[in-house]
Protein backbone atom coordinates (compact mmCIF):
# COMPACT_ATOMS: atom_id res chain seq x y z
CA UNK A 1 0.00 0.00 0.00
CA UNK A 2 1.57 3.20 -1.45
CA UNK A 3 1.35 6.39 0.95
CA UNK A 4 -1.14 8.50 0.02
CA UNK A 5 -2.03 12.32 1.36
CA UNK A 6 -4.62 14.98 0.81
CA UNK A 7 -3.41 17.53 -1.75
CA UNK A 8 -5.04 21.05 -1.59
CA UNK A 9 -4.48 21.79 -4.58
CA UNK A 10 -6.12 19.22 -6.21
CA UNK A 11 -9.13 18.62 -3.25
CA UNK A 12 -7.87 15.22 -3.89
CA UNK A 13 -6.14 12.46 -1.64
CA UNK A 14 -2.94 11.87 -4.12
CA UNK A 15 -0.28 9.00 -4.10
CA UNK A 16 3.04 10.33 -2.43
CA UNK A 17 5.87 9.94 -5.07
CA UNK A 18 9.23 11.65 -5.64
CA UNK A 19 9.53 13.22 -9.02
CA UNK A 20 13.27 12.12 -9.11
CA UNK A 21 12.21 8.56 -8.09
CA UNK A 22 14.48 8.65 -5.10
CA UNK A 23 14.10 11.58 -2.49
CA UNK A 24 11.48 13.39 -1.36
CA UNK A 25 12.06 16.95 -1.62
CA UNK A 26 10.09 18.56 1.11
CA UNK A 27 9.02 22.44 1.86
CA UNK A 28 7.65 23.99 4.81
CA UNK A 29 7.27 27.84 6.04
CA UNK A 30 8.93 27.99 9.30
CA UNK A 31 8.47 30.21 12.33
CA UNK A 32 8.39 33.78 12.52
CA UNK A 33 11.38 34.67 15.25
CA UNK A 34 9.82 37.50 16.66
CA UNK A 35 8.05 35.74 19.93
CA UNK A 36 7.90 32.17 21.12
CA UNK A 37 5.98 29.63 18.87
CA UNK A 38 2.37 28.72 20.57
CA UNK A 39 1.50 25.40 20.58
CA UNK A 40 -0.95 25.95 17.77
CA UNK A 41 2.52 26.59 15.67
CA UNK A 42 4.38 23.69 16.95
CA UNK A 43 1.24 21.77 16.11
CA UNK A 44 1.71 22.61 12.34
CA UNK A 45 5.18 21.80 12.74
CA UNK A 46 4.59 18.44 14.73
CA UNK A 47 2.50 16.61 12.01
CA UNK A 48 5.03 17.89 9.02
CA UNK A 49 7.46 16.37 11.22
CA UNK A 50 5.42 12.84 11.28
CA UNK A 51 4.79 13.20 7.59
CA UNK A 52 8.29 13.17 7.36
CA UNK A 53 9.15 10.26 9.44
CA UNK A 54 5.89 8.28 7.68
CA UNK A 55 8.00 8.75 4.83
CA UNK A 56 11.58 7.74 5.83
CA UNK A 57 10.07 4.87 7.47
CA UNK A 58 8.73 3.76 4.39
CA UNK A 59 11.97 3.71 2.99
CA UNK A 60 12.02 7.30 0.91
CA UNK A 61 14.37 9.29 2.12
CA UNK A 62 13.57 12.94 2.49
CA UNK A 63 14.74 16.33 2.05
CA UNK A 64 13.12 18.86 4.20
CA UNK A 65 13.70 22.38 4.18
CA UNK A 66 12.15 24.76 6.89
CA UNK A 67 12.52 28.66 6.56
CA UNK A 68 13.39 31.35 8.85
CA UNK A 69 11.22 34.33 8.73
CA UNK A 70 13.39 36.66 10.09
CA UNK A 71 12.49 39.86 8.27
CA UNK A 72 8.91 41.42 7.79
CA UNK A 73 7.05 43.62 9.26
CA UNK A 74 6.25 41.98 12.74
CA UNK A 75 9.86 41.04 13.66
CA UNK A 76 10.74 44.63 12.99
CA UNK A 77 8.35 46.17 14.83
CA UNK A 78 8.80 44.27 17.89
CA UNK A 79 12.85 44.35 17.15
CA UNK A 80 12.57 48.62 17.47
CA UNK A 81 10.49 48.40 20.54
CA UNK A 82 13.00 46.61 22.64
CA UNK A 83 15.41 48.11 20.88
CA UNK A 84 17.64 45.70 19.51
CA UNK A 85 18.95 45.00 16.29
CA UNK A 86 16.94 42.91 14.25
CA UNK A 87 19.78 39.78 14.15
CA UNK A 88 20.25 39.95 17.37
CA UNK A 89 16.56 39.84 18.61
CA UNK A 90 15.12 37.10 15.89
CA UNK A 91 18.49 34.68 16.97
CA UNK A 92 17.28 34.83 20.80
CA UNK A 93 13.86 33.25 19.19
CA UNK A 94 15.60 31.18 16.58
CA UNK A 95 17.08 29.62 19.65
CA UNK A 96 14.07 29.17 21.02
CA UNK A 97 12.14 27.63 18.57
CA UNK A 98 15.13 25.17 18.04
CA UNK A 99 14.82 23.93 21.89
CA UNK A 100 11.12 24.02 21.68
CA UNK A 101 11.73 21.76 18.51
CA UNK A 102 14.01 19.68 19.87
CA UNK A 103 12.02 19.06 23.26
CA UNK A 104 9.22 17.90 20.79
CA UNK A 105 11.34 15.65 19.63
CA UNK A 106 11.37 16.68 16.04
CA UNK A 107 14.03 16.07 13.82
CA UNK A 108 15.86 18.73 12.34
CA UNK A 109 15.31 19.97 9.09
CA UNK A 110 18.01 19.33 6.30
CA UNK A 111 18.22 23.15 5.60
CA UNK A 112 16.85 26.17 7.35
CA UNK A 113 17.52 29.16 5.44
CA UNK A 114 17.08 32.44 6.71
CA UNK A 115 15.16 35.08 4.44
CA UNK A 116 18.09 38.13 5.66
CA UNK A 117 20.60 35.17 4.34
CA UNK A 118 18.71 35.24 0.85
CA UNK A 119 18.36 38.45 -0.20
CA UNK A 120 20.28 38.51 -3.64
CA UNK A 121 18.00 35.05 -4.38
CA UNK A 122 15.10 37.06 -3.91
CA UNK A 123 16.25 40.45 -6.42
CA UNK A 124 17.00 37.71 -9.05
CA UNK A 125 13.67 36.42 -8.34
CA UNK A 126 12.31 40.44 -8.94
CA UNK A 127 13.97 41.24 -11.66
CA UNK A 128 12.94 38.32 -13.60
CA UNK A 129 9.59 38.63 -13.12
CA UNK A 130 10.11 42.57 -14.25
CA UNK A 131 11.79 40.91 -17.20
CA UNK A 132 8.75 38.77 -17.84
CA UNK A 133 6.13 41.35 -17.76
CA UNK A 134 4.73 39.73 -14.03
CA UNK A 135 6.01 42.78 -11.91
CA UNK A 136 6.66 46.93 -12.08
CA UNK A 137 8.13 49.44 -9.81
CA UNK A 138 6.06 51.82 -8.72
CA UNK A 139 7.10 55.26 -8.12
CA UNK A 140 7.76 54.93 -4.37
CA UNK A 141 10.71 52.42 -5.24
CA UNK A 142 8.14 49.39 -3.98
CA UNK A 143 7.92 46.71 -6.81
CA UNK A 144 4.29 44.78 -7.16
CA UNK A 145 3.61 41.42 -8.75
CA UNK A 146 0.73 41.95 -11.37
CA UNK A 147 -1.76 39.35 -10.43
CA UNK A 148 -3.69 40.02 -13.56
CA UNK A 149 -0.67 38.78 -15.70
CA UNK A 150 -0.68 34.83 -14.22
CA UNK A 151 -3.73 33.69 -15.78
CA UNK A 152 -4.18 30.88 -13.02
CA UNK A 153 -3.92 33.13 -10.07
CA UNK A 154 -5.67 31.95 -7.21
CA UNK A 155 -5.68 28.05 -8.17
CA UNK A 156 -5.10 26.75 -5.11
CA UNK A 157 -7.63 29.03 -3.19
CA UNK A 158 -10.27 29.03 -5.69
CA UNK A 159 -10.30 32.52 -6.16
CA UNK A 160 -12.70 32.51 -8.75
CA UNK A 161 -14.84 30.57 -7.49
CA UNK A 162 -15.09 32.68 -4.36
CA UNK A 163 -15.88 35.43 -7.24
CA UNK A 164 -13.13 37.75 -5.95
CA UNK A 165 -11.45 39.84 -8.48
CA UNK A 166 -8.12 39.95 -9.07
CA UNK A 167 -5.99 43.51 -9.83
CA UNK A 168 -5.01 46.53 -8.39
CA UNK A 169 -8.38 47.53 -6.08
CA UNK A 170 -7.14 50.39 -4.67
CA UNK A 171 -8.03 53.49 -6.87
CA UNK A 172 -5.99 56.26 -4.86
CA UNK A 173 -2.34 55.32 -5.87
CA UNK A 174 -0.71 52.28 -4.78
CA UNK A 175 -1.39 48.31 -3.66
CA UNK A 176 -1.55 47.14 -0.26
CA UNK A 177 1.76 46.19 1.21
CA UNK A 178 1.34 44.79 4.87
CA UNK A 179 3.07 41.31 4.73
CA UNK A 180 -0.52 39.99 6.02
CA UNK A 181 -3.74 41.56 4.02
CA UNK A 182 -7.17 40.79 4.62
CA UNK A 183 -8.93 37.11 3.26
CA UNK A 184 -10.21 37.44 -0.27
CA UNK A 185 -8.49 40.35 -1.29
CA UNK A 186 -7.27 39.45 -4.89
CA UNK A 187 -4.79 42.32 -5.27
CA UNK A 188 -1.51 43.30 -6.54
CA UNK A 189 1.06 42.29 -3.61
CA UNK A 190 4.42 43.65 -2.90
CA UNK A 191 7.72 41.50 -3.83
CA UNK A 192 10.04 44.55 -2.60
CA UNK A 193 8.74 46.89 -0.20
CA UNK A 194 10.48 50.67 -0.21
CA UNK A 195 12.13 51.67 2.72
CA UNK A 196 9.77 53.58 5.13
CA UNK A 197 10.42 55.95 8.11
CA UNK A 198 9.75 52.82 11.18
CA UNK A 199 11.76 50.62 8.98
CA UNK A 200 14.74 52.20 10.91
CA UNK A 201 17.83 50.42 10.15
CA UNK A 202 16.50 47.25 8.40
CA UNK A 203 16.95 47.49 4.60
CA UNK A 204 18.87 46.16 1.48
CA UNK A 205 20.35 48.20 -1.69
CA UNK A 206 18.65 46.96 -4.68
CA UNK A 207 18.01 47.94 -8.11
CA UNK A 208 14.69 49.83 -6.87
CA UNK A 209 16.51 51.77 -3.97
CA UNK A 210 16.48 50.80 -0.31
CA UNK A 211 13.78 48.26 0.82
CA UNK A 212 13.20 44.98 1.99
CA UNK A 213 11.43 42.15 0.23
CA UNK A 214 8.07 41.53 1.04
CA UNK A 215 7.00 38.33 2.79
CA UNK A 216 5.90 36.04 0.41
CA UNK A 217 9.01 36.15 -2.08
CA UNK A 218 11.54 34.48 0.72
CA UNK A 219 9.40 30.83 0.29
CA UNK A 220 9.98 31.13 -3.48
CA UNK A 221 13.05 31.93 -3.82
CA UNK A 222 14.86 29.84 -1.20
CA UNK A 223 12.50 26.80 -1.52
CA UNK A 224 13.61 27.17 -4.90
CA UNK A 225 17.03 27.76 -3.79
CA UNK A 226 17.28 24.36 -2.24
CA UNK A 227 15.20 22.14 -3.50
CA UNK A 228 14.90 23.05 -7.39
CA UNK A 229 11.99 24.77 -9.54
CA UNK A 230 9.73 22.19 -9.16
CA UNK A 231 10.00 20.11 -5.91
CA UNK A 232 7.42 17.85 -4.34
CA UNK A 233 5.46 18.69 -0.82
CA UNK A 234 4.95 21.76 0.09
CA UNK A 235 3.82 22.30 3.69
CA UNK A 236 2.14 24.89 6.07
CA UNK A 237 -1.04 25.75 8.62
CA UNK A 238 -4.14 26.70 6.62
CA UNK A 239 -3.92 29.97 7.30
CA UNK A 240 -1.36 30.35 4.68
CA UNK A 241 -3.33 29.17 1.72
CA UNK A 242 -4.11 32.60 0.89
CA UNK A 243 -2.65 35.21 0.21
CA UNK A 244 0.65 33.62 1.04
CA UNK A 245 1.07 30.22 -0.37
CA UNK A 246 -1.04 31.90 -3.87
CA UNK A 247 1.17 34.37 -3.91
CA UNK A 248 4.74 31.66 -4.14
CA UNK A 249 2.64 29.86 -6.56
CA UNK A 250 1.71 33.26 -8.77
CA UNK A 251 5.92 34.30 -7.85
CA UNK A 252 7.78 31.07 -8.71
CA UNK A 253 5.57 29.75 -11.49
CA UNK A 254 5.75 33.06 -13.53
CA UNK A 255 9.26 33.62 -12.73
CA UNK A 256 10.41 29.89 -13.92
CA UNK A 257 7.51 29.05 -16.29
CA UNK A 258 7.48 25.59 -14.31
CA UNK A 259 5.42 24.01 -11.96
CA UNK A 260 6.06 24.77 -8.15
CA UNK A 261 5.50 22.35 -5.54
CA UNK A 262 3.25 19.21 -6.79
CA UNK A 263 1.25 18.57 -3.60
CA UNK A 264 0.07 20.77 -1.03
CA UNK A 265 -0.14 19.54 2.65
CA UNK A 266 -1.83 22.39 4.87
CA UNK A 267 -3.07 21.65 8.64
CA UNK A 268 -6.03 22.35 10.62
CA UNK A 269 -6.14 24.93 12.65
CA UNK A 270 -5.17 24.50 16.96
CA UNK A 271 -8.31 26.04 18.50
CA UNK A 272 -8.69 27.13 22.03
CA UNK A 273 -12.43 27.56 23.08
CA UNK A 274 -13.42 27.77 19.44
CA UNK A 275 -11.83 30.23 18.25
CA UNK A 276 -8.01 29.84 16.73
CA UNK A 277 -5.18 30.08 18.99
CA UNK A 278 -3.43 33.02 18.06
CA UNK A 279 -0.74 36.09 19.62
CA UNK A 280 -3.96 38.67 18.19
CA UNK A 281 -7.08 37.19 20.34
CA UNK A 282 -3.90 36.96 23.16
CA UNK A 283 -5.55 33.19 24.26
CA UNK A 284 -2.15 31.73 22.97
CA UNK A 285 -0.06 28.63 25.50
CA UNK A 286 3.87 28.29 24.74
CA UNK A 287 5.40 25.12 24.94
CA UNK A 288 7.38 26.23 28.30
CA UNK A 289 3.55 27.15 29.76
CA UNK A 290 2.67 23.70 29.61
CA UNK A 291 5.93 22.61 31.14
CA UNK A 292 5.02 25.31 34.34
CA UNK A 293 1.96 23.47 34.26
CA UNK A 294 3.56 19.96 34.88
CA UNK A 295 3.53 18.41 31.56
CA UNK A 296 6.19 16.69 29.69
CA UNK A 297 6.80 18.07 26.10
CA UNK A 298 5.83 14.34 24.95
CA UNK A 299 2.79 14.77 26.69
CA UNK A 300 2.18 17.66 24.31
CA UNK A 301 3.35 16.34 20.85
CA UNK A 302 1.02 13.04 21.78
CA UNK A 303 -1.92 15.51 22.57
CA UNK A 304 -1.16 17.88 18.96
CA UNK A 305 -0.69 14.83 17.27
CA UNK A 306 -3.13 12.33 17.70
CA UNK A 307 -6.16 13.93 15.92
CA UNK A 308 -6.13 14.19 12.29
CA UNK A 309 -4.38 16.68 10.38
CA UNK A 310 -7.07 18.31 8.49
CA UNK A 311 -9.22 18.57 11.21
CA UNK A 312 -9.62 21.37 14.04
CA UNK A 313 -8.07 20.58 17.50
CA UNK A 314 -9.73 22.21 20.22
CA UNK A 315 -7.20 22.48 22.29
CA UNK A 316 -7.79 21.29 26.54
CA UNK A 317 -5.46 20.74 29.88
CA UNK A 318 -7.03 17.57 30.09
CA UNK A 319 -6.33 16.36 26.54
CA UNK A 320 -2.59 16.10 28.47
CA UNK A 321 -3.60 13.95 31.02
CA UNK A 322 -4.99 12.10 28.76
CA UNK A 323 -1.87 12.00 26.68
CA UNK A 324 0.16 11.26 29.74
CA UNK A 325 -2.25 7.84 30.64
CA UNK A 326 -1.84 7.02 26.85
CA UNK A 327 2.37 7.68 26.91
CA UNK A 328 2.70 5.58 30.29
CA UNK A 329 0.80 2.48 28.63
CA UNK A 330 3.03 2.95 25.06
CA UNK A 331 5.93 2.90 28.07
CA UNK A 332 4.79 -0.38 29.69
CA UNK A 333 4.31 -2.39 26.42
CA UNK A 334 7.82 -0.96 25.49
CA UNK A 335 9.21 -2.69 29.03
CA UNK A 336 7.09 -5.86 28.31
CA UNK A 337 8.60 -6.26 24.46
CA UNK A 338 12.19 -5.20 25.63
CA UNK A 339 12.12 -7.63 27.90
CA UNK A 340 10.85 -10.41 26.11
CA UNK A 341 12.75 -9.71 23.08
CA UNK A 342 16.16 -8.79 25.25
CA UNK A 343 16.59 -5.74 23.27
CA UNK A 344 18.11 -2.87 25.61
CA UNK A 345 16.57 0.94 25.60
CA UNK A 346 19.29 1.98 22.91
CA UNK A 347 18.62 -0.95 20.42
CA UNK A 348 14.77 -0.52 21.09
CA UNK A 349 15.18 3.70 19.63
CA UNK A 350 18.01 3.35 17.22
CA UNK A 351 16.59 4.85 14.21
CA UNK A 352 19.10 3.86 11.82
CA UNK A 353 18.33 -0.01 13.10
CA UNK A 354 14.69 0.84 12.62
CA UNK A 355 15.12 2.74 9.25
CA UNK A 356 16.97 -0.85 8.13
CA UNK A 357 13.73 -3.18 9.78
CA UNK A 358 11.42 -1.21 7.92
CA UNK A 359 7.23 -0.61 8.49
CA UNK A 360 5.85 -3.30 9.89
CA UNK A 361 4.76 -6.50 7.31
CA UNK A 362 2.44 -8.53 9.59
CA UNK A 363 -0.19 -8.64 11.92
CA UNK A 364 -0.43 -7.15 15.04
CA UNK A 365 1.25 -3.72 13.53
CA UNK A 366 0.62 -3.60 9.81
CA UNK A 367 -2.65 -2.44 10.18
CA UNK A 368 -1.58 0.64 12.31
CA UNK A 369 0.75 1.38 9.68
CA UNK A 370 -1.66 1.18 7.22
CA UNK A 371 -3.90 3.65 8.74
CA UNK A 372 -0.55 5.91 8.88
CA UNK A 373 -0.23 5.33 4.83
CA UNK A 374 -4.01 6.36 4.10
CA UNK A 375 -3.70 9.95 4.46
CA UNK A 376 -1.76 9.97 7.78
CA UNK A 377 -4.62 9.23 10.07
CA UNK A 378 -2.99 9.62 13.77
CA UNK A 379 -6.00 8.95 15.21
CA UNK A 380 -6.53 5.82 13.51
CA UNK A 381 -3.40 4.69 13.83
CA UNK A 382 -3.42 5.30 17.70
CA UNK A 383 -6.76 3.63 18.07
CA UNK A 384 -5.10 0.64 16.20
CA UNK A 385 -2.17 0.61 17.86
CA UNK A 386 -3.25 0.20 21.23
CA UNK A 387 -6.02 -2.61 20.01
CA UNK A 388 -2.68 -4.34 19.03
CA UNK A 389 -1.45 -3.86 22.10
CA UNK A 390 -3.44 -5.10 24.22
CA UNK A 391 -3.59 -8.41 22.40
CA UNK A 392 -0.04 -9.06 23.36
CA UNK A 393 -0.81 -9.01 27.28
CA UNK A 394 1.24 -7.27 29.98
CA UNK A 395 4.27 -9.38 30.68
CA UNK A 396 6.97 -10.32 29.11
CA UNK A 397 6.10 -14.33 29.02
CA UNK A 398 2.73 -13.59 27.44
CA UNK A 399 4.54 -12.65 24.17
CA UNK A 400 4.41 -15.63 22.50
CA UNK A 401 7.05 -16.62 19.57
CA UNK A 402 10.75 -17.71 18.80
CA UNK A 403 13.68 -15.10 19.73
CA UNK A 404 13.70 -13.89 16.48
CA UNK A 405 9.47 -13.58 16.05
CA UNK A 406 9.32 -11.68 19.75
CA UNK A 407 12.73 -9.34 18.18
CA UNK A 408 10.44 -8.40 15.25
CA UNK A 409 7.06 -7.69 17.39
CA UNK A 410 9.47 -5.53 19.37
CA UNK A 411 11.04 -3.22 16.26
CA UNK A 412 8.02 -3.09 14.84
CA UNK A 413 6.17 -1.79 17.46
CA UNK A 414 9.43 0.62 18.16
CA UNK A 415 9.28 1.43 13.97
CA UNK A 416 5.87 2.87 15.35
CA UNK A 417 6.34 4.98 17.80
CA UNK A 418 9.41 6.47 15.56
CA UNK A 419 7.17 7.38 12.87
CA UNK A 420 4.70 8.95 15.47
CA UNK A 421 8.06 10.77 17.42
CA UNK A 422 6.12 9.31 20.37
CA UNK A 423 9.25 8.26 23.43
CA UNK A 424 7.36 7.04 26.12
CA UNK A 425 11.03 7.06 27.28
CA UNK A 426 11.86 10.38 27.34
CA UNK A 427 13.30 12.68 29.88
CA UNK A 428 10.72 13.41 32.27
CA UNK A 429 8.26 9.87 31.20
CA UNK A 430 9.47 7.48 33.61
CA UNK A 431 7.66 5.16 35.98
CA UNK A 432 10.66 4.77 38.03
CA UNK A 433 10.63 8.51 38.95
CA UNK A 434 7.06 8.59 40.03
CA UNK A 435 7.74 5.28 42.48
CA UNK A 436 7.88 6.28 46.44
CA UNK A 437 11.85 7.00 47.42
CA UNK A 438 11.65 3.56 49.68
CA UNK A 439 10.31 1.51 46.62
CA UNK A 440 13.19 2.99 44.48
CA UNK A 441 15.67 2.16 47.17
CA UNK A 442 14.69 -1.61 47.40
CA UNK A 443 14.87 -1.99 43.52
CA UNK A 444 18.59 -0.07 43.26
CA UNK A 445 19.56 -2.50 46.59
CA UNK A 446 17.80 -5.55 44.63
CA UNK A 447 19.97 -4.64 40.82
CA UNK A 448 23.07 -4.44 42.98
CA UNK A 449 22.69 -7.80 44.47
CA UNK A 450 21.82 -8.97 41.32
CA UNK A 451 25.34 -7.42 39.68
CA UNK A 452 26.77 -9.38 42.24
CA UNK A 453 25.03 -12.64 41.75
CA UNK A 454 23.44 -12.75 45.48
CA UNK A 455 20.08 -14.14 43.52
CA UNK A 456 18.75 -15.31 46.43
CA UNK A 457 18.56 -11.77 47.92
CA UNK A 458 17.37 -10.18 44.98
CA UNK A 459 14.47 -13.02 44.64
CA UNK A 460 13.46 -11.61 48.36
CA UNK A 461 13.72 -7.92 47.41
CA UNK A 462 11.60 -8.81 44.09
CA UNK A 463 9.05 -10.49 46.08
CA UNK A 464 8.91 -7.19 48.60
CA UNK A 465 8.62 -4.49 46.16
CA UNK A 466 5.90 -6.68 44.75
CA UNK A 467 4.42 -7.17 47.95
CA UNK A 468 4.17 -3.49 47.96
CA UNK A 469 2.01 -2.80 44.89
CA UNK A 470 5.35 -2.93 42.07
CA UNK A 471 6.77 -4.73 39.33
CA UNK A 472 10.23 -4.82 38.25
CA UNK A 473 11.03 -5.51 34.48
CA UNK A 474 14.85 -5.93 34.04
CA UNK A 475 16.53 -5.09 31.03
CA UNK A 476 20.23 -5.48 29.83
CA UNK A 477 21.07 -2.21 30.98
CA UNK A 478 19.26 -1.66 33.96
CA UNK A 479 15.49 -2.26 35.04
CA UNK A 480 12.41 -0.40 35.13
CA UNK A 481 9.65 0.07 37.88
CA UNK A 482 5.68 -0.51 36.83
CA UNK A 483 2.78 -0.07 39.41
CA UNK A 484 0.97 -3.04 39.19
CA UNK A 485 -2.19 -1.18 39.53
P1 LIG B 1 4.21 31.79 11.85
O1 LIG B 1 5.29 31.66 12.87
O2 LIG B 1 3.10 32.71 12.27
O3 LIG B 1 4.77 32.17 10.50
O4 LIG B 1 3.50 30.39 11.69
C1 LIG B 1 4.19 29.17 11.65
C2 LIG B 1 3.26 28.06 11.23
O5 LIG B 1 2.20 27.87 12.18
C3 LIG B 1 2.56 28.30 9.90
O6 LIG B 1 2.57 27.10 9.14
C4 LIG B 1 1.15 28.67 10.31
O7 LIG B 1 0.22 28.38 9.30
C5 LIG B 1 0.95 27.79 11.51
N1 LIG B 1 -0.10 28.24 12.44
C6 LIG B 1 -0.40 29.49 12.87
N2 LIG B 1 -1.42 29.50 13.76
C7 LIG B 1 -1.81 28.20 13.91
C8 LIG B 1 -2.79 27.52 14.69
N3 LIG B 1 -3.60 28.15 15.55
N4 LIG B 1 -2.87 26.16 14.58
C9 LIG B 1 -2.04 25.48 13.75
N5 LIG B 1 -1.09 26.06 12.99
C10 LIG B 1 -0.96 27.39 13.06
ZN1 LIG C 1 6.14 30.38 3.25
Amino acid sequence: MPLSLYDSLTRSQQEIRPLDGETLRFYCCGPTVYGPAHIGNLRTFLLQDVFRRTVEMSGLPVKHVRNLTDVDDKTIRESRARNEPLREFTRGWTERFHRDAEALNMLPPAAEPAATEHIDRQIELIRRLIERGHAYAADSGSVYFRVSSFEPYGKLSRLKEREITTGREREDGEPIDADEYERDSGADFALWKARKEEDGDVYWESPWGRGRPGWHLECSAMSMAYLGETFDVHGGGIDLAFPHHENEIAQSEAGTGQPFARHWFHCAHLMVDGRKMSKSLGNLYTLEEIQAKGHSPMALRYALTSAHYRQQLNFTLESLHAAESALKRLRRKADVLMAASGLDRGAFYDRDRLLRHGPPAAAPFNSVWNRLLDDLNTPAALGELFRALSELGDRPENIRGDPPEKERLALDFAVLLDALGLNPHAAGESDAREAPEEIRALADERWQAKKSRDFARADALREEISRAGWQILDRKDGYDLQSAG
